[in-house]
């Protein structure tokens, strides 16, 4: 890696602000994988001010532009990124009251431990998941019950497009199952801040939705029980499946799920229990939860484990987690190549066990499954 300030022999403008500024900067370290070529150029940046003008500066020269938080939802080509990377490591946490603003590069999970230290419910059960506060609107993060549109009430971006910051309501966000409008329209908006609204149940968490959190903590489901055991109790389910980092445990080399859960139609899902029937005998019954528009969400990691593909699958250097069916994993010296071919014959396996598309949910930059 070759620090050059201010390079004059590069085919982009000198840049305006303070950022940091690499060439030539390999990504797979800034990924949680830790796979992927370099970018041309690696610029970070730690306040809102240089993110504008940094994104500004690409937009002017036509520069390709990626958009990097914890890179803990990236999966990034082996040829790398021919354009400029943009590390976003802005400093932010404000706490008034219940009102929560995060600046886009804090760390999602100390933001997550401050706010139950303050006594304050909604964000409890999000812990422990990786990367900045800015990406959690991409895919409206959501783990154990909860998502972060439940909570979010404003996100402060700049529109590439107008050029403009802008603050969209919630409402205007766009929300859904791991997608929101900042998912939709990838080249559009920089997330600079995000702004919550918690609940202040005086310590308490918000009702527990998930099952095997109520289980594991012996309540019943939409009981309330302290923010802290809530958020402590989730810290240690997600270890035990290898979903919180761990730079010695090659089961976290991974960006969490691979795959989303698939909402089917109710002809497709007819279709899919016809198949799981004749597959596994007509007293299986796969995981069915109601999906808005009718639909129905099945479990991406049930559909793996049961076409074959179970804990540890693979000889290669990228295999299922040992841990969590759902978690591609790199065991060390994997390339994005071998990843992909993993998640490829993952998608291939359980298209022709039952007949369902499996899609993946972190990023891919200059690759495709
Ligand atoms: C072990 C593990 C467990 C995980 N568990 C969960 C889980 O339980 N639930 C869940 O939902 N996810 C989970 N994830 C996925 C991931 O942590 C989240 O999606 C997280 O929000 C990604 O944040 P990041 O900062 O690392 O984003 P990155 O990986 O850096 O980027 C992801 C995408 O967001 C864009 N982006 C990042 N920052 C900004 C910004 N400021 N403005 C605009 N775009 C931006 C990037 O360009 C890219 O398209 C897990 C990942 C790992 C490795």
């Amino acid at each position: 890696m070759t620090a050059r300030p201010s390079p004059s022999d590069r085919p982009f403008p000198r840049t305006l602000v303070p950022v940091q500024e690499l060439h030539d900067a390999p990504l797979a370290p800034l990924t949680t994988f830790r796979l992927g070529g370099p970018a041309t150029r690696l610029l970070t940046a730690t306040t809102d001010a240089e993110v504008v003008e940094a994104v500004r500066e690409a937009d002017a020269a036509a520069t390709p532009l990626l958009v990097i938080g914890g890179g803990s939802n990236l999966v990034i080509g082996d040829k790398g990124f021919e354009g400029t990377a943009l590390r976003v490591a802005t400093k932010g946490f404000a706490l008034s009251g219940t009102t929560l603003e995060l600046a886009a590069g804090e760390i999602w999970t100390d933001a997550v431990a401050r706010t139950v230290e303050a006594g304050l419910a909604g964000i409890e059960c999000l812990a422990g998941i990786p990367g900045s506060a800015g990406a959690t609107p991409i895919q409206n993060v959501g783990a154990y019950g909860q998502e972060v549109s439940s909570t979010i009430s404003e996100v402060i971006a700049y529109d590439r497009r107008t050029r403009e910051t802008v603050t969209l309501p919630d409402a205007e966000c766009a929300f859904s199952y791991r997608h929101s409008r900042f998912k939709a329209e990838p080249d559009r908006y920089v997330v600079l801040r995000v702004r919550f609204e918690l609940e202040d149940a005086g310590g308490l968490s918000a009702p527990l939705r998930y099952a095997e959190t109520a289980r594991a903590m012996g309540v019943e489901q939409g009981e309330r029980v302290p923010a802290q055991d809530a958020r402590e109790t989730v810290l240690r389910l997600r270890a035990g499946k290898g979903m919180v980092l761990d730079s010695e445990d090659h089961d976290t080399w991974s960006a969490g799920s691979f795959f989303t859960n698939p909402v089917l139609g109710p002809e497709q899902y007819a279709a899919f229990l016809a198949r799981a029937k004749e597959r596994l005998g007509d007293e299986v019954a796969p995981p069915a939860f109601p999906a808005p528009d009718g639909g129905t969400k099945t479990s991406a990691a049930w559909l793996i484990d049961r076409a074959g593909f179970t804990k540890g699958y693979g000889t290669g250097p990228a295999r299922i987690s040992t841990k969590h069916t759902l978690a591609l994993t790199n065991r060390g010296d994997a390339t994005t190549d071998d990843l992909l071919a993993l998640a490829r014959e993952v998608v291939a396996g359980v298209h022709a066990a039952f007949g369902v598309t499996l899609v993946n949910e972190p990023v891919t930059v200059g690759v495709s499954l």
